[in-house]
């Protein structure tokens, strides 16, 4: 999968960012005083960050706080004249841009819940025809990443070439002890399809509690991800919105502190050989994982031709139970996380009833 974008690098209209990248404050504009407040604090330690705030909020249920609306853009104008941080907020339709070039906001974001609706997104891009604005695209709620895509296409088309994408988790029916799971194998590949586009992290759209954020903000650092976007309130337990999930600017200034910035770039030759030597051993196993999964599958081939000829049902629950057993038990003994080995035999176990499928009944025309 291929994603071409004409965007430059955040190099170019950023100048030498510090690593991570941060775009810190409130989920919400709630007064003056709050936004003024928390931006100062923020910019004593970070004053190449950016500083964020929701003005429109879009909620899940209605008669919630839906945000301040426009006089929150005066105030985002304040915090830029008095600290000097380049401002950004969430935009859902062309009023939003137009009001927000008005006043001078430096960085948009598309929402998660705005990057799910084309329309939504094609509105934006019209009325960014013709400006030069940095706009993130923020995943769309649900895993799909050919929306999450589109959404930036869409934005490029219009012109935008400062762009970034940001992974802020995704719904879904069990999020474990996430508000949104993160999927760091999207990024992975939206990597891959567009190695120039910057991603960055939202660990706190991921976590959904406070005590989650250093954790996820490691993990996204390990993931090579350039920026942060974490929210940031003077007193988070009071918050408008987002309360469990917001930290203090004091907070916020541990957690950055307190990261494990990795290099992506091997720059020392020693340690490369060490790793190719390394990598060349992965290649053999995984070669040989290959050929075993090849030979095994040649096995459920054969397997789904004998249940043919002798009327016996594909799926043969008691027995598929006691694999899945045996395998649990097995990968424990030599220390294999068991979600892990059950995810890999699922999968495992899946491509093997479609090709016994396909010999009992070959006439299925999903196959
Ligand atoms: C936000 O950043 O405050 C927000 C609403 O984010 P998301 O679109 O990721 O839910
Ligand atoms: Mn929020």
């Amino acid at each position: 999968m291929k994603l071409e974008l004409d965007i430059l690098p955040l190099t170019q209209w950023l100048g030498n960012y510090p690593k991570p990248l941060l775009i810190a404050g409130p989920c919400s504009a709630e007064t003056e005083e709050q936004m003024l407040t928390t931006a100062r604090q923020i910019a004593s330690c970070y004053p190449g960050s950016i500083f964020r705030a929701g003005i429109w909020k879009p909620r899940t249920r209605p008669n919630t706080f839906e945000g301040v609306g426009d006089i929150g853009l005066k105030w985002m104008q304040a915090v830029k004249e008095e600290t000097g941080l380049l401002t950004a907020t969430e935009v859902a339709t062309a009023e939003h841009v137009e009001k927000c070039l008005k006043h001078g906001i430096d960085v948009l974001w598309v929402g998660a819940r705005t990057t799910v609706n084309p329309f939504s997104v094609q509105e934006i891009a019209d009325a960014l025809k013709g400006i030069d604005i940095p706009v993130f695209v923020k995943n769309p709620i649900y895993p799909d990443l050919q929306l999450w895509m589109g959404a930036l296409e869409r934005i490029n088309n219009a012109g935008i070439k400062k762009m970034a994408a940001v992974h802020r988790g995704f719904y879904s029916y069990d999020n474990g002890p996430f508000r949104n799971s993160p999927k760091w194998e999207l990024v992975i590949e939206l990597k891959t399809a567009c190695n120039e586009l910057p991603v960055i992290c939202d660990p706190s759209h991921i976590g959904g509690t406070r005590e989650l954020i250093p954790y996820l903000s490691q993990k996204a650092m390990d993931m090579d991800m350039c920026g942060l976007m974490i929210e940031t309130h003077i007193q988070p337990k009071s918050a408008w919105s987002d309360a469990n999930q917001q930290v203090t600017p004091y907070e916020l200034h541990e957690i950055i502190s307190g990261l494990n910035i990795r290099s992506a770039a091997v720059a020392d030759r020693v340690l490369q050989t060490k790793l190719d030597e390394l990598r060349l051993v992965i290649d053999k196993l995984d070669n040989e994982l290959l050929e075993l999964l090849a030979k095994r599958m040649a096995v459920s081939s054969q397997i789904g031709a004998y249940k043919r000829d002798n009327n016996i049902t594909v799926l043969q629950v008691a027995h598929w139970k006691k694999i899945i057993e045996t395998a649990v038990a097995g990968a424990n003994q030599l220390g294999l996380p068991k979600n892990f080995i059950k995810g890999v035999y699922h999968l495992i176990h899946d491509e093997s009833i479609r090709r016994q499928m396909e010999v009992t009944s070959p006439l299925n025309p999903l196959s």
